[in-house]
This record gives structure tokens, C-alpha cells and sequence, in this order.
């Protein structure tokens, strides 16, 4: 085979021994998991918004904006439920480009996935250690999530992962809710296999092992809008792409009927700057519809410190190298905006 050995990684286990979570950080864990959980069972009225940058690029930019998240936290919990964004590996389109702090831990040096899986766990724990927050990561690579799962609150199959039975099959195993993307095909019928599958039982090969997994009840779908077979975007986080998801959801009989709607990527056919306009329209669809409050868990939002974009090497302070982002200071009023909305909401129970 066309390829060479560079170096064995370490084990989840060992990983873990080497950087441990605090205590305070596994009850942060235990609640905030406890929380989520009754939004996606349907016994909370709270909203969730999945929020930060496209990728965690780097660890001081990246602390700096979730110590504002934490803030901000602090005058939203009672109606939202904040899960920050630390996503530390990026699917890429076209094979090309910055694959996340998995891959290159720093930026400006050659890919090291050894240290790599060093520093993305060591992200992960200053997060929750010092915000009191547990955030989201996508889980691109299923045979790495077991390097993170004692501390992530959420889970994303991404557009590119949502068929593949690997992902399905682990995600079965996750005890966190775990979000399947619709493809980027936008076919809902497959995000709906996707998350039947993952709501499943399964018996396969992990990590060397024979395992038998229980089955994921808050396996959930995520809308993120489509791409054409003209590359054109697609939008599906219209009223009525959720009342159709809502009937299409009750036919398959799945667990746990729940959405969040992604405000970028072809839902804002990557303008950015429109994520606060969808993110509204979604909360205006939902305050007028009961079938979509009932279904509609919260919202996916891209933002950083800066608002857009730059290159791989560029070298703004907290402005994103992947997909473009909503800068601080409109994420704020966004946030603060999406909150006064909750309220106006019927509840759900
Ligand atoms: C992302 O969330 O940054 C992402 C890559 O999403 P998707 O899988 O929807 O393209
Ligand atoms: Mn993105």
C-alpha cells in the first residue's frame, strides 16, 4: 500500500489517564448532560443553540471566545441552553485544506496527530474547566470518539458522514444526544435511516473489540440546507421544510421527534451575515406553529470573535480559516435577541 507508518497513537484510555477530567468538570457534565436531555425528551421549554466558530483553530482566540460565551451564559440560562461549538476536526469538500487541531494542533506547522489528540482534549477540558460549559464537536472519525466522550455534550454527524454505517453504528453507542445532519444531497429520507440506525442496536467491530452497543434514543436530526447537482444552495429551514420533516418524522416512528436548524452552510448559502435573519425566522416559525415548538430543539450558529473569514495562514485574531462566521459583537445581540424570543414561545409542557 502507498503509504508509511509514522508513529503509533496513544489509546483513548491512556489519553484519558494522562489528562483527566476534574471532578468539578465530570458534575458540570452530569447536570448540564441531565438538562439537555429534557429539552430533547420534551419536558423543558428551554431552547439549545449550538454556537461558536467553524473550527476550533486555536486554543487562545478559542478561550477568549468562550469565556464571552460563559458570560453571556449567565444572563440567558433560565431560557436557553448554550453548547459551545469546539469543533476540532473539519470534513472538507474537496480533500484540500486545514482538517482541524486533530490534524494540524498548530497552524502554521506540518500535520501531527499524535500531538494533535493531545491538545484537542486539552481544549476540551480547559472549556468545561474554566466556562463551565460542555460543548459540541463533529464526530468525523468514529474510531476517535472515545478520546472525547467523557466530556462532550453533543455530538454532530456531519452531511458528508450521515450515510456511512460506521458513523451510525457508533453513534448508537453514544450516550449524549448525537445530531445527524440531513446529506448534502438534502435527501430527509436518509438522515431519518440515519438516525433510526443510530436509535438501534448494534453488534460490531470497536477499537479490536466485539461490541454490542444499547442504542441512541436522542439520535436527532439537524437541517443544513442542500446543495444541487449544480452546486447550487438549497435552503430547508423554511415553516414549511419543518412541518414536512415534523410528518415525515412521525411516520418512521422514531424516538424522541427533534430538529435543529443550522443557520449556516447552505441554509445561509454561506452568507454568514443572514444567520441572524434565519435564526429569527426559524423562532418566529416555531412561536406560530405548535407541530414545529414541539419538534424544534434550537439552533446551529457559526460565529467567532471576528466576523468572516481569512486564508489558512491569515493572521487575524479570532477571524475563522474554514467556513465564514458572525463576529462577536452581532453573536451577542443575536443571542440575547434569540432569548427574548423564547419567552414569547408556548411552552412545551
Ligand atoms: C460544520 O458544521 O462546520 C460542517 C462541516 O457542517 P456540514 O457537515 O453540514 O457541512
Ligand atoms: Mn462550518
Amino acid at each position: 500500500m502507498r503509504y508509511k507508518n509514522i508513529g503509533p497513537m496513544s489509546t483513548p484510555d491512556e489519553i484519558k489517564a494522562e489528562i483527566p477530567l476534574s471532578q468539578t468538570a465530570l458534575a458540570i457534565k452530569a447536570e448540564r448532560d441531565s438538562d439537555i436531555r429534557d429539552v430533547f425528551e420534551n419536558n423543558s421549554a428551554k431552547k439549545i443553540l449550538i454556537i461558536g466558530p467553524c473550527s476550533a483553530d486555536k486554543e487562545d482566540p478559542v478561550m477568549k471566545y468562550m469565556s464571552r460565551l460563559a458570560a453571556i451564559n449567565e444572563k440567558v440560562k433560565e431560557r436557553l441552553i448554550l453548547i459551545p461549538r469546539v469543533y476540532t476536526n473539519k470534513p472538507r469538500t474537496t480533500g484540500e485544506g486545514y482538517k482541524g487541531m486533530l490534524h494540524q494542533p498548530d497552524t502554521n506547522e506540518k500535520p501531527d496527530m499524535h500531538k494533535g489528540i493531545y491538545s484537542i482534549r486539552r481544549l476540551h477540558k480547559r472549556v468545561v474547566e474554566e466556562t463551565g460549559l460542555t460543548a459540541a464537536d463533529e464526530m468525523l472519525y468514529p474510531e476517535n470518539c472515545r478520546y472525547l466522550d467523557d466530556v462532550l455534550a453533543y455530538h454532530a454527524v456531519g452531511a458528508r458522514s450521515v450515510e456511512n454505517q460506521g458513523h451510525r453504528l457508533v453513534a448508537s453507542a453514544i450516550t449524549e444526544p448525537v445530531g445527524m445532519k440531513n446529506p448534502t444531497s438534502g435527501y430527509i429520507n436518509v438522515m431519518l435511516n440515519s438516525i433510526n440506525a443510530a436509535q438501534m442496536p448494534h453488534r460490531f467491530i470497536f477499537e479490536r473489540n466485539e461490541v454490542q452497543t444499547e442504542g441512541n434514543p436522542l439520535a436527532h436530526a439537524i437541517l443544513r440546507g442542500a446543495i444541487n447537482q449544480y452546486g447550487q444552495n438549497i435552503p430547508n429551514y423554511h415553516y414549511e421544510d419543518i412541518i414536512k420533516l415534523a410528518k415525515m418524522y412521525a411516520e418512521a416512528k422514531l424516538k424522541n421527534p427533534a430538529v435543529i436548524v443550522d443557520c449556516n452552510h447552505a441554509n445561509s448559502m454561506k452568507q454568514w451575515q443572514e444567520q441572524p435573519r434565519i435564526a429569527k425566522e426559524v423562532m418566529h416559525s416555531a412561536q406560530k406553529s405548535e407541530i414545529i415548538n414541539k419538534i424544534f430543539k434550537g439552533l446551529m450558529i457559526e460565529s467567532y470573535l471576528m466576523d468572516g473569514s481569512q486564508s489558512e495562514t491569515g493572521t487575524n485574531y479570532g477571524q475563522s480559516i474554514t467556513d465564514a462566521c458572525l463576529g462577536w459583537k452581532k453573536t451577542e445581540r443575536l443571542i440575547l435577541e434569540i432569548a427574548d424570543m423564547v419567552d414569547k414561545m408556548s411552552s412545551s409542557k
